[in-house]
């Protein structure tokens, strides 16, 4: 054993008969930060055993590669009554998650260089997943004029994608600008597709639901016209455009078609528009507000169907926290938005493998792998070492894993939760899963369900 930590063997951990991408058993070996051995149990498993190494009884538990979450709010900093970063990045280990990015929608707003290496350093700092800003499209988020996007890609924080998000950017000129200002360095914009004349007051989706309940409806068409004019402005470019939280399935035919050109367009979906209809707002609560807003059961029906056929690439949380006063009050009044990074492994379970529209391998891809890729932080990305993310789990890797246990089903029990906020939607809802372990470059983060340290 060569001594990689001044002088001490490198921590080893021996994880016994978990199913990677629910497969076969193996026993995974972990050297330092790496993936040293994946070895099949029936073969008599791992003779590494021995006082060096520490050994975790994984038998029946999935392995998946760490999660990778392209979309949360941290609210660090300028709002850390709703969560912080040390607090948001605890619940996204204990979600499964190894990397996550921080929308720019702080306070002050993540538009330079300063913020965004702040909000990196915090992250680091916590040391329970990585944090990769997000930063803003315009300054202020003010939709007027760029932001210094070249000064955040060149910061310490690495910045690749930049958005709005809360904002939409709905000035064409501003976001063709933009798309030709990160082609130079491999960014992507991601888009908060929301024309904003077509919205103003909307406050549920429009149809039956907003008639019934006599509030302003948000048409379906105000998403799909930004998607569409964005996708063509991504073409005429030759840029990456990402669409963010996609909700409708016209939505989901736009992107369809402009993947077909072979444009650089890629799509999320969150796991609340994978479960929840527009029809939960008929009894007022505020927990069901958000944005874009819940839809209806035929446009969940499309978004399974686009998640599943890789016509959405992944899913992203929109991890959304709120203290208390801003969602128990009237509809009307309350913020958009709902907590989802502890949530999201079991939703997609439920929504995604439950279904038989995916299995754990697609889970895989689809809430590691790709979103990976699309954060620049994938298995090919060049000059981050030990700091990508999606990888294989196999020998060389970077030691990024989730345990998963699909047995047990509970109700979602938001006093468990370490956000700070406790608005989640999902509160009471029988789901499947618990997430056991979740390993950062080999250290575990999450043990036994809980907070490693
Ligand atoms: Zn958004």
């Amino acid at each position: 054993m060569t001594a990689a930590n001044g002088g001490r063997a490198p921590a080893r951990w021996l994880i016994m008969g978990a199913r990677p991408l629910g497969g076969d058993p193996a026993d995974i070996l972990i050297e330092g930060t790496t993936i040293a051995a994946v070895m099949p149990a029936e073969a008599g498993g791992a003779d590494v055993a021995d006082d060096t190494v520490t050994v975790l009884d994984a038998s029946n538990l999935i392995a998946l590669p760490g999660l990778v979450d392209l979309h949360a709010h941290l609210r660090e900093p300028g709002r850390e009554d709703a969560e912080t970063v040390a607090s948001g990045t605890a619940a996204a280990a204990l979600g499964g998650f190894t990397a996550i990015h921080a929308m720019a929608n702080t306070e002050p707003v993540a538009d330079t260089a300063g913020v965004v290496e702040q909000v990196w350093r915090l992250g680091r700092q916590a040391g329970n997943c990585d944090v990769r800003p997000v930063g803003a499209v315009t300054a202020g988020l003010g939709g007027a004029q760029l932001a210094e996007l070249g000064a955040m890609a060149d910061s310490a924080a690495r910045v690749r994608v930049f958005s709005d998000d809360g904002q939409c950017v709905a000035d064409a000129t501003l976001m063709r600008r933009a798309l030709e200002y990160v082609k130079a360095f491999d960014g992507v914009i991601a888009q908060h597709a929301q024309e904003p004349r077509l919205t103003a007051g909307a406050q549920v989706n429009e149809g039956e639901i907003s008639a019934r309940l006599g509030l302003t409806g948000w048409p379906a068409v105000a998403e799909e016209a930004i998607v569409a004019r964005d996708c063509l402005l991504a073409a005429h470019v030759g840029s990456a455009v990402h669409i963010c939280h996609t909700s409708t399935a016209g939505s989901v035919e736009i992107i369809r078609w402009a993947k077909s050109k072979g444009w650089q367009v890629t799509a999320e979906v969150t796991p609340h528009h994978l479960l929840l209809t527009d029809d939960l707002a008929v009894g007022y609560d505020p927990v069901y507000k958000v944005n874009p807003p819940l839809r209806t059961a035929a446009d969940v029906a499309a978004l399974r169907a686009a998640l599943a056929d890789g016509t959405i690439d992944c899913v992203a949380t929109d991890h959304a926290p709120h203290p208390a006063e801003s969602k128990e009050t009237e509809w009307s009044q309350a913020s958009f938005g709902m907590t989802g990074l502890e949530t999201a492994l079991r939703v997609v379970h439920e929504a995604m493998v439950s279904t038989g529209l995916l299995d754990w391998s697609g889970v895989a891809d689809r809430m590691s792998v790709r979103p990976a890729a699309i954060g620049r932080i994938g298995a090919p990305a060049v000059g981050l070492g030990d700091q990508r993310h999606g990888c294989p789990i196999a020998p060389g890797s970077p030691a990024n894993l989730v345990l998963y246990d699909p047995e047990p089903i509970a109700p979602v029990d938001p006093t468990a939760h370490v956000s700070r906020s406790r608005n989640t939607a999902f509160a009471g809802l029988k789901l499947p899963g618990r997430v056991v372990a979740t390993f950062l470059r080999g250290r575990p983060t999450v043990l036994n369900g809980r907070l490693a340290r």
